[in-house]
C-alpha cells in the first residue's frame, strides 16, 4: 500500500485508518470521526501516491450501520476526484457483512491519479464560496463571531432601507455543518438571483450556520455542547447558541428592511434517503402549520417538480425522535414561523431520487427551481 492519507486540510474527516486488501487488491479503511458529537456521517479525506506503480486501492468505510442512516451501505453513493479535477460519484456500496453481525462497506476507487480525493457527497467549503461570491458581485458582511472566534458570514445583494417595502428572502444553510447539498443548492439559488439584479428580493444568506463545523469537518447533527438547529428560544426566551444569537438579529435587522416573501433553512436528510427534495412545514405555536406555510411548501413543490421534487410526502411535519427538548428551544425555521415569518425547512438528498443520482448540475438546478418559485410568487 504505497499510499499517504492526508487530512492535513480543511473540512477533512476520517478517524481510525488501517491499510487492508479486498480480493488480494489494496485497501484503505477508515471510518468518520465523531468529533466529540452523538453522531457521525460526514468524511473527507485524500490519498497521495507514493509510489508510480502503486495500484488504485479500495475504499473501507468501516461500522456503516453507525452513521446516521448508513444502513448497509448500499445506498450511499460517495464522491471521488482526481488530482484536483471534477468531482463523480462512486457506484453504490458493496455491503460487507461479518459473522458476528458487524457490517462495512467498500467501493472500488479509480486509479489513474497521483492524488485521489474522497468526501461522502460533494464538498462546499471556502473556496467554493469564493468562486459563488466572484461570480454573482454579492456583498460579504462579518456579523459576528462563532464559538470558536471565527467570523460569521452573511452575504446580501444590498443593505436594504428600513420600512422599504421590496420583498425580501432570507436563506440559512449548513446550520448542520456536513449537509453540502444544502450548499450547492444555495448557490444555484443565488446565481439565479444575481441574474434577476433589481428584480430580485431583497436577499439575506448565511452560507455557514457552522463555520467552525464546516471547517473542523463536523457532520454537525446533534453536536456537542448542542444542535445550532436546536438552539433557537422557544418556551425559553435565550438562544443556546452565541451563533444563533447573531442570527437571530440579523434575520430582525433584514425583516425591517423589506417586506417578508420567506425564509428558507437549507438541510440533507439521513445518509440514505433517496427521496429527492422534500420540505418540512414547521408548526405555529398552538401546534398547527400556518396557511401560508402550507401553501409555500405546495408553490416549492409544484416549481420544483419532477424529477427533483419527492414524489410522495412533500410537505412533512417533523416529529421524529429528538435529542434536544422541544419546545424550550426550537429549529430555526420553527422560531421563524413563532415570529410571524413564513418558513419552511428543505431537506435534499445526498443521493438523488430513487434511480437517479444528484450531480452537482442537479443540486444548482435545484436551487434555479427554488428561487423561480420565490420570485414568481414574492
Ligand atoms: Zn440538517
Amino acid at each position: 500500500m504505497t499510499w499517504h492519507l492526508d487530512l492535513d486540510f480543511p473540512g477533512s474527516n476520517a478517524c481510525g485508518a488501517a491499510v487492508t486488501c479486498v480480493d488480494g487488491a489494496p485497501a484503505i479503511s477508515l471510518t468518520p470521526d465523531p468529533k466529540d458529537s452523538p453522531e457521525v456521517l460526514w468524511f473527507r479525506f485524500r490519498l497521495r501516491r507514493l509510489d508510480a506503480e502503486a495500484p488504485a486501492p479500495w475504499l473501507v468505510l468501516r461500522h456503516v450501520p453507525t452513521l446516521l442512516g448508513g444502513g448497509d451501505g448500499s445506498a450511499l453513493q460517495p464522491v471521488v476526484r482526481c488530482d484536483g479535477g471534477a468531482w463523480s460519484r462512486l457506484p453504490p456500496g458493496q455491503p460487507c457483512r461479518y459473522a458476528d453481525g458487524r457490517c462495512d462497506a467498500r467501493w472500488p476507487l479509480p486509479a489513474a491519479a497521483a492524488c485521489l480525493e474522497v468526501a461522502f457527497c460533494f464538498p462546499y467549503g471556502q473556496e467554493e464560496l469564493d468562486a459563488l461570491i466572484a461570480a454573482t458581485g454579492l456583498r460579504v458582511q462579518a456579523v459576528g463571531a462563532s464559538e470558536r472566534g471565527r467570523p460569521l458570514l452573511r452575504l446580501d445583494n444590498g443593505p436594504g432601507a428600513e420600512g422599504s417595502q421590496r420583498p425580501g428572502l432570507f436563506v440559512l444553510a449548513r446550520q448542520h455543518s456536513g449537509e453540502t447539498p444544502a450548499s450547492w443548492v444555495l448557490d444555484g439559488l443565488l446565481r439565479r438571483l444575481a441574474e434577476l439584479g433589481e428584480a430580485a428580493p431583497l436577499t439575506w444568506v448565511v452560507p455557514f450556520g457552522d463555520p467552525d463545523g464546516v471547517l473542523d469537518g463536523c457532520y454537525g447533527k446533534d453536536r456537542h455542547p448542542v444542535d445550532i438547529n436546536r438552539a433557537w428560544p422557544g418556551v425559553d426566551s435565550k438562544p443556546r447558541r452565541h451563533e444563533v444569537l447573531c442570527w437571530m438579529q440579523e434575520i430582525e435587522r433584514w425583516r425591517k428592511r423589506c417586506a417578508p416573501t420567506l425564509l428558507l433553512d437549507l438541510h440533507a436528510p439521513g445518509a440514505h434517503e433517496r427521496t429527492g427534495v422534500y420540505a418540512f412545514t414547521p408548526m405555529g405555536a398552538d401546534g398547527v402549520v400556518p396557511e401560508p406555510v402550507g401553501a409555500w411548501a405546495a408553490r416549492l413543490q409544484s416549481t420544483l417538480g419532477a424529477p427533483w421534487a419527492a414524489e410522495q410526502d412533500f410537505a412533512r411535519v417533523g416529529r421524529y425522535p429528538s435529542r434536544w427538548p422541544r419546545e424550550t428551544h426550537l429549529t430555526g425555521s420553527r422560531w421563524a414561523v413563532h415570529q410571524g415569518l413564513p418558513a419552511l425547512a428543505v431537506e435534499t438528498s445526498y443521493q438523488g431520487q430513487g434511480g437517479r443520482v444528484f450531480s452537482i448540475t442537479d443540486y444548482r438546478a435545484i436551487g434555479v427551481r427554488l428561487a423561480d418559485g420565490v420570485v414568481a410568487t414574492g
